[in-house]
């Protein structure tokens, strides 16, 4: 038999994030000691899903709703997010659904939404699996670029100059996966502008929104600014509730109903078509989002993290690193070379620290970066970024 010959589309398309593992493999099987700081999952370290949690999934089991859901969600886990996402000012709500994680809500809504040949603006830095899926629904890539040097806010300017006549929507990520920014007001003001003048659909990925980690910075939902623009919020169990292998997260949709309602049906087409999602996890969704003790002490362990990571990153020769306000990832600039992939695997190789390469996520061009998961306890991360710092010294001690 002949090899089977893979589809074209699945050539561009890249998870940094799990392929650096192959150099870490590498590492490990040379007998260097691992610190993996590579993957925002918090179950791998001092995190739990609340017990509430657990205690509505295992009735949901014992009460055999094992069966197939309705496609677009339980009522009573519609109605808990319809509730939530009123809670805080997110209006008109005209549906809301739920999907195997917010994976699963991104993929049903970039395919409702787009042809082929048509683009998305998708920030850059920014979580790889909208690029992935772009790639597979034959979309041109249309990256718009986070200003680094304004606390990784959206380059309005850019987002702009790069709506042309097949744009359909813009994707913001707030906070964002991988520099733990949170977007000012006014930003969400300019981006909203924005989707306003050329009709655009906003899909707004804010499933790390409860981790906002200094008081000071609200998150503020951007479709809670604006009711007369078509906003996708998403939201999950995934990180808010610890409990990423519980695969369920959720879109709402909000804004006018005549500008609504067609992608509304088509959303509800590719919800039928793949019958549901995981139907007992759905029925803790009110439960969690009734449920917000836990989040106090996460981001209080969280903040004293970040607070390592910054200040012995910041320390380190040869980078720097702007504060993150939000979830578990900083994302580090590297000086003194454009080649991150790199440097990062020479970085795996000798110090067994597993980071992921900026190129992962996307950059402006002729700059490097890395992304660094601060989830692991403190002793760990001091490990890490010694060992980096290390590292650092070294090459500034072979460059003079
Ligand atoms: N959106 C962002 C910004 C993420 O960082 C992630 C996961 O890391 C997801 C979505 C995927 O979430 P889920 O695990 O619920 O599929």
């Amino acid at each position: 038999m002949k090899p089977i010959q893979p589809a074209q589309r699945t050539r561009g398309i890249r998870y940094a994030v799990r392929d650096i593992l192959a150099v870490a493999d590498q590492a490990k099987a040379a007998g260097r000691e691992m610190l993996y700081l590579n993957i925002g999952d918090p179950n791998l370290f001092d995190f739990r899903t609340p017990e509430p949690i657990l205690d509505a999934i295992v009735k949901a089991l014992r009460d055999n709703k094992n069966g197939y859901a309705p496609s677009a969600g339980v009522p009573a886990a519609l109605e808990a997010i319809r509730a939530d996402a009123g809670a805080k000012g997110i209006r008109p709500i005209r549906d809301a659904f739920v999907g195997n994680g917010g994976s699963e809500v991104i993929d049903i809504a970039l395919s409702s939404l787009a042809d082929r040949g048509d683009d998305i603006l998708t920030p850059s830095p920014g979580y790889p699996l909208y690029t992935a899926i772009e790639a597979r629904l034959e979309l041109r890539p249309n990256p718009y670029f986070l200003d680094e040097d304004n606390g990784w806010q959206p380059d309005l300017d850019d987002l702009a100059r790069r709506v042309g006549p097949r744009t359909r929507a813009i994707v913001l990520i707030n906070p964002n996966n991988p520099t733990g920014s949170v977007c000012e007001r006014a930003t969400l003001l300019g981006i909203l502008e924005i989707a306003r003048r050329h009709d655009l659909l906003v899909i707004s990925d804010e499933i790390y929104d409860r981790l906002v980690l200094d008081p000071a910075t609200p998150h503020v939902p951007i479709a809670s600014l604006a009711e007369d623009v078509a906003v996708i919020t998403l939201g999950g169990l995934s990180k808010n509730f610890l409990g990423p292998g519980l695969r369920i997260g959720w879109g709402v949709l909000s804004g006018p109903d005549e500008a609504t309602r067609e992608y509304r049906e088509a959303l509800h087409k590719f919800l039928r078509a793949r019958l549901s999602s995981n139907h007992p996890i759905q029925h803790a969704i009110p439960t969690a989002l009734a449920h917000l003790e836990h989040l106090p002490s996460v981001r209080e362990r969280l903040a004293r993290r970040r607070d390592i990571t910054v200040e012995m990153l910041n320390a380190a020769p040869g980078i720097t690193c702007v504060s993150p306000k939000a979830a578990f990832y900083a994302f580090p600039r590297l000086h003194f070379t454009t080649d991150d992939g790199a440097r990062v695997a020479e970085l795996i190789r000798e110090t067994g620290v597993v980071v992921v390469p900026g190129s992962g996520f996307g950059q402006r061009p002729g700059t490097a970066h890395f992304r660094v998961v601060f989830l692991p306890p403190e002793e760990t991360l001091v490990k890490a970024y010694r060992a980096i710092s290390g590292f650092m010294a070294g090459l500034a001690t072979v460059r003079t």
